[in-house]
């Protein structure tokens, strides 16, 4: 039984973990699963090869990753920029910057997690060009890569996809990792994240997978019941910066925990996956670890975690569950996805 507070070094804000009511009685809203086998092309799917998107542009016959400029872009070099003035402390600004979306795979029933390790490998260089693109830019102060899945966080289209947002302001969550991976560097000489890697592998319970450059662990302080970071070891600001070695060995770890994730309950798991880069506005961010993190919604497999009271109203989270008890399911889990366990099995 695990009933404390924990602190969230990263945010700067305390977790309620209660896990000790965990198996409180549940009457309310499930998710069905989701049973449908796709086919591997869809006619009117707007991000399969070859297919029309709203705005009329056609999509290329692409064969790998594909990237295009979002026809409904939420921030665009093309927003309005005469803007209706402001009453007293109000302020406003163009809606600019770049928003794009990075198709994984032409293969429409296909998910990150059932991609090759080559081909996830493969998707991780496009960011890192895309990084480097976007970043460049004078305009765009951070980059914002992130992917969605599943139904449970709004996702109506299952064709693997992505989505960056190039932005001209640091999103509050970076901003706060970064602000506070300066501050414990100006007053340690040490790198926050490397501290926090140093304490998961001291106490050991937490870590998913890790191999020689790259480690998957479920943070002391997870604010979901199965969120999960996966870094490289060493210290870099984003992930342009890694070696051919490093991303490859990224890109098997990535696997893995994705793998791990969908065969918890042998369904597609549902997840929010940003990825921690630091902001491209010229500032000094040596002390910024690179991370991608997992915020799945599930607590069980149909059971959803509810932002409500405490996460909504007051800003921090409640807990139901003892990380350490969910980083050893998901530790336990093959790393043999099991639609191919399925298919070797002849079922
Ligand atoms: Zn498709
Ligand atoms: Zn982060």
């Amino acid at each position: 039984m695990t009933w404390e507070e924990r602190w969230h070094p990263l945010r700067e804000e305390w977790v309620v973990v209660a896990a000790h009511r965990q198996h409180r009685p549940w009457s309310g809203e499930t998710l069905e699963r989701v049973p449908a086998e796709l086919p591997v092309y869809l006619p009117d799917c707007y991000l399969c090869p070859g297919n029309l998107r709203v705005g009329g542009k056609r999509n290329e016959e692409y064969q790998a990753v594909f990237v295009f400029d979002n026809d409904l872009p939420c921030v665009g070099l093309d927003a309005p920029a005469d803007l209706e003035a402001t009453t007293g402390i109000y302020r406003n600004r163009p809606a600019s910057g770049l928003a794009r979306v990075v198709c994984y795979t032409p293969r429409h029933n296909a998910a990150l997690a059932e991609l090759e390790t080559s081909e996830i490998e493969n998707l991780l260089r496009v960011w890192q060009q895309q990084y480097n693109e976007l970043g460049s830019r004078q305009e765009v102060n951070h980059v914002l890569m992130f992917e969605n899945k599943g139904e449970a966080v709004g996702v109506s289209n299952p064709h693997p996809h992505g989505q960056i947002y190039a932005t001209n302001f640091v999103f509050k969550t970076i901003e706060t990792e970064a602000r506070v991976s300066r501050q414990h560097w100006q007053e340690t000489g040490r790198v926050l994240f490397q501290d926090i890697l140093d304490a998961e592998r001291e106490d050991g319970r937490r870590i998913i997978c890790e191999n020689e450059t790259a480690i998957a662990f479920m943070p002391y302080f997870a604010r979901y019941a199965y969120e999960v970071y996966v870094a490289p070891k060493r210290t870099v600001p984003h992930i342009a910066a890694l070696s051919a070695d490093e991303l490859r060995d990224f890109a098997a770890i990535l696997k893995s925990v994705l793998v791990r994730f969908d065969n918890l309950w042998q369904m597609p798991f549902p997840y929010v996956m940003p990825l921690h880069q630091a902001p491209t506005d010229g500032g000094d961010y040596r002390s910024f670890h690179f991370h991608i993190e997992f915020h799945p919604p599930l607590r069980q497999p149909n059971l959803l975690k509810y932002l409500a009271g405490p996460e909504i109203g007051g800003g921090n989270f409640l807990s139901d569950t003892a990380p350490e008890e969910k980083a050893a399911e998901l530790r336990a889990q093959s790393e043999v996805h099991y639609k191919q366990r399925r298919t070797t099995n002849g079922e």
